[in-house]
């Protein structure tokens, strides 16, 4: 049975239950998002999905739907909800219409040109009120394969109550993110794992659950936290209602470059808030377990070990959002196609955008690109579609010359020239990060 907890503004504040946790009572936001992970190793969900109120379609920018769509899942009021979104999104959300009703919704317009700069930064602000008000530090412990760790970096970096650890695979990340991880910052520490991004990720897992580590309040920036979830939804809200006024309806289609299912799984959450039922498309590169598991080639959890692709920030074999979307997906009446898409595939709608469209794409967004061709050609889909553009292609100018030559993507990143440190290097063992973490702490 729920219980009510009241929202600042006097309506009911949504709890929050793990996946596998099937009638415990559940707990509050707060205490989801300092948890990151439950106890019992599952994710948390939000017990109800609150409706937007008629009208949200004309919200003025982010924040301003973020006062519609979030007080209760937050259990805040809408005044400081849009207080904190206004200071989180300072950047804008551009739109790129493509030939053949094609729409590219811009993320990565942030201080680290990816989109994981949205959940980052407001999981930032989220988690640094919640442990002032109690007096608390923690220390949060983030995997990357490249993107969500520099967007951590920079959203959490000179906090009073957060600390930081990034565990990224050495040598999985292009030049261009390891500098971007390395560039010195107050109370941020990098840790090179002699292994795969699976291998951080379960390192991760492991941490929160090691009893050794429990007094270091760890919490998680991964995807695994529903509270970077929840941010993700307003993009897709605003990329939909902007398209809405263009569409009758608005786009059926939305196509999500995908690698742990976060920004599917908030596409979907953000969908239940509209009462929308798009047709959302998941489009990942080699790694291509929940394509599979669609197509009902892969038993659920039956994950496969990642493969290194040109689309590094998507090279995941086991996601660790599908248990999250396993459970709303068996709950709901959405339709998630997914298509795979490989590296030579990838170039080639590369040089295809940029010559049909004048177009640059990242290596991502070009995997959504091109599964959205797979997809219209076989029929699957139809109509307008909404496509999620997730990093700057500057990010991977090795891929972008391999498809498009030299000189096209020659533009200085923000932060290009920040101070360096080296990283702590260790084995992909939870012995290795436990020594690690309390020399940290
Ligand atoms: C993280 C990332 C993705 C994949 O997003 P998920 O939420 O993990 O599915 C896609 N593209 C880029 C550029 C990313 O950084």
């Amino acid at each position: 049975m729920a219980v009510p907890m009241a929202a600042a503004d006097g309506r009911g504040a949504i709890g929050y239950r793990s996946t596998r946790a099937g009638s415990a009572a559940p707990v509050s936001f707060e205490a989801a998002m300092l948890a990151g992970l439950a106890p019992d190793g599952g994710l948390y969900l939000p017990v109800e999905v609150p409706q937007l109120p008629p009208g949200w379609r004309e919200a003025g920018d982010l924040a301003e739907l973020a006062a519609l769509a979030l007080p209760r899942l937050l259990g805040m009021g809408s005044a400081e909800v849009s207080e904190l979104f206004a200071d989180a999104f300072t950047f804008k959300v551009e739109v790129a219409h493509l030939s053949r009703d094609r729409h590219v919704l811009e993320l990565f317009h942030g201080p680290t040109a990816a989109f994981k700069d949205f959940g980052a930064r407001a999981l930032a602000r989220l988690l640094e009120r919640s442990l002032a008000r109690r007096s608390r530090r923690a220390l949060v412990l983030v995997a990357t394969s490249g993107d969500t760790g520099s967007a951590v970096a920079d959203a959490f970096a000179g906090l009073e109550h957060c600390a930081v650890a990034l565990l990224y695979p050495e040598g999985g990340v292009s030049r261009v993110q390891e500098r971007q991880l390395l560039a010195r910052r107050d109370g941020v520490a990098a840790i090179a794992v002699t292994g795969t991004f699976d291998d951080c990720q379960r390192l991760v897992k492991e941490a929160f659950l090691d009893p050794a580590l429990a007094g270091l309040s760890l919490s998680s920036a991964n995807s695994i936290n529903v509270a970077r979830l929840l941010p993700q939804c307003l993009y897709h809200l605003w990329g939909a209602a902007r398209l809405g006024a263009e569409h009758e309806t608005g786009p059926a289609v939305e196509v999500v470059p995908s690698g742990n299912l976060g920004n599917l799984t908030s596409a979907l959450l953000a969908a239940r808030m509209a009462g929308t039922e798009p047709t959302l498309v998941a489009a990942h590169n080699a790694n291509d377990y929940f394509p599979r598991y669609l197509a009902g080639e892969a038993r659920a959890f039956d994950f496969s070990a990642s493969l290194a692709t040109y689309s590094n920030a998507m090279d995941v074999g086991a996601p660790s959002n599908f248990e999250r979307l396993a459970a709303l997906l068996s709950a709901g009446p959405e339709v998630v196609l997914g298509a795979s898409v490989s590296d030579a595939e990838t170039l080639e709608q590369m040089r295809l955008s940029f010559a049909e469209d004048g177009y640059l794409a990242c290596p991502h967004t070009a995997v959504g690109l091109r599964a959205l061709e797979i997809l219209r050609a076989s029929g699957a889909v139809a109509g307008p579609a909404l496509l999620l553009a997730t990093a700057r292609p500057a990010k991977f100018p090795e891929v972008v010359t391999a498809a498009l030559g030299p000189g096209v993507a020659d533009v200085a990143l923000p932060g290009a020239d920040a101070e360096q440190v080296e990283p702590r290097r260790i084995e992909p063992s939870l012995a290795a990060l436990r020594d690690e973490l309390l020399t940290l702490a």
